[in-house]
């Protein structure tokens, strides 16, 4: 084989193997074993907080809310809505965009074996834009968060303390993450954040 034949070889091969990694595996069904991540459980959830628009502040956004609160109480996690303000200034190069709103983030915990130890934090927002469900952006991300915690809660205590950070009006201007992470005692006690924030266009979630 010539040398350039090699390369392009090489390159294809490289190629496929990219594409496979890009592809999301395939989604687990309702009864796959417990310790499993089954995406058909978790779109229960997504049916649920993406039945309407539910933009931060609305009656839509707070149904969601006590439904959250609900199912992260059955799951053990001890859930507590935090009213907060959020408020965020963005400097634009003509002037400065002032940024600001009520929120309720929703944060629960599931106690592992060292409480002293750095948490590891899962993080995902709950509102809506006005005029979307937000099926993808961001229930998708809720409901992983919610049967991540199904999982953990199915096996032994984690080693350390895992933080679900269910933060509103992100939509609005990510309000309710600056308040948590401005304000929030809890916020100090993370050690390592996944943010699942909207599942992707295509390929993999990052
Ligand atoms: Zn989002």
């Amino acid at each position: 084989m010539s040398r350039l034949n090699a390369l392009f070889l090489t390159l294809a091969v490289a190629l496929g193997l990219a594409l496979l990694a890009g592809r999301p595996p395939a989604p687990r069904p309702a009864d796959a074993p417990t310790e499993a991540f089954s995406a058909i459980r978790a779109l229960v959830d997504v049916g649920v907080i993406a039945r309407s628009p539910h933009p931060v502040g609305s009656p839509e956004n707070a149904q969601v809310r006590d439904y959250l609160v609900l199912r992260m109480n059955a799951l053990g996690l001890s859930p507590e809505v935090r009213p907060d303000f959020g408020f965020r200034r963005i400097d634009r190069v003509s002037q400065p965009v002032f940024l600001g709103g009520a929120v309720e983030n929703i944060v629960g915990v599931l106690p592992g074996r060292d409480r002293s130890a750095p948490a590891l934090a899962i993080m995902a927002h709950y509102d809506s834009v006005p005029n979307s469900p937000g099926a993808a952006d961001d229930a998708a991300g809720v409901a992983t968060a919610l049967e991540i915690a199904r999982i953990l809660r199915a096996g032994p205590p984690p080693m350390r303390d895992v933080i679900f950070v269910i933060t509103d009006g992100e939509e609005a201007g990510l309000l309710g993450a600056q308040a948590f992470f401005s304000g929030d005692p809890m916020a100090r006690r993370i050690g390592f954040l996944v943010n699942m924030e909207a599942r992707g266009g295509g390929g993999l979630v990052q």
